[in-house]
């Protein structure tokens, strides 16, 4: 097997372009395919990939193919140039620092949290609710640049994911697992990550390999746990378990019609949090593991996710205690980890609008294109906290008059700077537009 020793020197001749990298050390061992070292040329840093062993040909347009799709999203670590060292067929990508003072971390964080030392003390960090679906949204969008071109990387799961820790945009690695419909795959995928079918070795990988990695990611962040992990992997006993549980006998914990995989009473968290989720959530993952299981196409698709995750964005508050997400859509009236009682913010919508609306919070600005679609977006409302009760009300900024009609039929006209009261069954006429309150503390 070919070892690059540091100082080696690695020309890459184009047409008109010479470029010499510089080997400066070893970063992965490859188990199969190759190894990455750290190059660099002049001051820039790049990673090489270099192949063990492979068909020359069929590499080389492996790379010219990935070279060009990889230039669809910015999250694909591509190949930039493919050299050839001493009978090894290599690529030069973009160096992705994950060290401890890089610019990126691992994707695992999502899952596991992160340990941060101080003085000396090991303690876990969760990123934020909303930072976790940022994050998520954007995995899902680069799995739809592939997935809508018809390629799947066949290989998706958090270790070949690395977020950027400053503004959680993200980078894919590995991406040369990447094939086409038509191609053979390279790897089959990796245990849990992979849907059953492959894994029984019953059929060859294809695009919606990656849907099935993409919810199992979504999943195990969200919620927790494996979606196909629960009793029967604790009362299994012989034979491989991880077979029995991803490949032979995968049922879904939450299985609207079997129950027999149900979480762990031990992971009486995964239970709850579940249940506090949306309906539409717990429909997409029914619908990914139990339809999908074994359909790929009956999967939902990294399209749908993005709007999933959006929706679950706009529809998620935090307990001001303990930080755990809750949705507008539960009736829930106390917190399920620490039983703080909560209260869903007052939600301002448009009728007949598509807008999902906006939360009410003392100082924000509310515009017209939140609330309706608008092209001239202008500030409508200030939310201020009357000097007299403490309640909150709706200042008027703009310059055209509201109209607010009480449950009871009657109404009162507002102008600039009156402060519009909130009556959760009041109703606010905007020109054309009516706006109503939704959640709250109910009465
Ligand atoms: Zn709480």
């Amino acid at each position: 097997m070919l070892k690059l020793k540091p100082g080696t020197k690695i020309t890459f001749k184009s047409n008109n372009l010479i470029k010499v990298f510089t080997v400066d050390s070893l970063l992965h061992t490859g188990s199969g395919q190759g190894d990455i070292y750290k190059v660099y040329s002049n001051q820039d840093i790049y990673a090489l990939k270099l192949f063990h062993t492979g068909d020359q040909k069929r590499l080389r347009k492996q790379m010219s193919a990935l070279q060009r799709r990889g230039q669809a999203s910015s999250a694909f670590v591509h190949p930039l140039y493919v050299v050839n060292v001493e009978g090894h067929i290599g690529y030069i990508m973009e160096f992705i620092n994950d060290g401890p003072k890089g610019q990126y971390m691992d994707a695992s964080v999502l899952f596991n949290g992160i340990e941060r030392t101080s003085n000396g003390n090991t303690f876990h960090v969760e990123l934020p609710f909303n930072k976790k679906l940022l994050v998520l949204y954007n995995i899902a969008e680069a799995v739809k640049v592939l997935f809508e071109a018809d390629i799947a990387l066949m290989d998706l799961k958090f270790e070949n994911i690395k977020i950027n820790k400053n503004d959680y945009s993200i980078k894919i690695l590995d991406t040369d697992t990447a094939v086409g419909r038509e191609s053979k795959a390279i790897v089959s995928g990796t245990i849990g990550f992979m849907p059953p079918l492959t894994m029984r070795g019953e059929e060859v990988p294809n695009i919606y390999n990656d849907t099935y990695a993409l919810a199992v990611m979504i999943y195990m962040t969200l919620i927790g746990g494996h979606p196909l992990r629960g009793r029967r992997y604790e009362e299994f006993c012989t034979g491989n378990i991880d077979t029995y549980t991803f490949a032979t006998n995968p049922i879904y914990t939450f299985n609207r019609k079997d129950d027999s995989n149900r979480p762990l009473e031990s992971e009486r968290r995964i239970i709850q949090r579940m249940k506090n989720y949306p309906d539409y959530f717990k429909d997409a993952m029914h619908q990914t593991f139990v339809e999908g299981l074994f359909e790929g196409k009956n999967r939902v698709t990294p399209r749908e996710w993005q709007d999933i995750l959006l929706k679950l964005y706009e529809d998620h508050f935090i307990c001001p205690e303990c930080g755990e997400e809750h949705f507008f859509t539960s009736s829930a009236k106390n917190c399920y980890v620490c039983g703080a009682e909560i209260h869903p913010p007052i939600k301002l919508v448009c009728e007949g609008s598509n807008k999902a609306g906006v939360y009410l919070f003392n100082g924000m600005e509310i515009y017209t294109g939140d609330l309706w679609e608008d092209a001239n977006s202008y500030i409508l409302f200030k939310i201020v906290v009357s000097k007299y009760d403490k309640k909150y009300g709706l200042q008027c900024v703009g310059t055209q008059s509201i109209e607010l009609e009480l449950a009871n039929g009657l109404s009162k006209t507002f102008e600039k700077d009156d402060v519009v009261p909130i009556f959760l069954d009041s109703k606010i006429k905007v020109g054309e537009y009516t706006l109503s309150f939704l959640g709250g503390k109910t009465k």
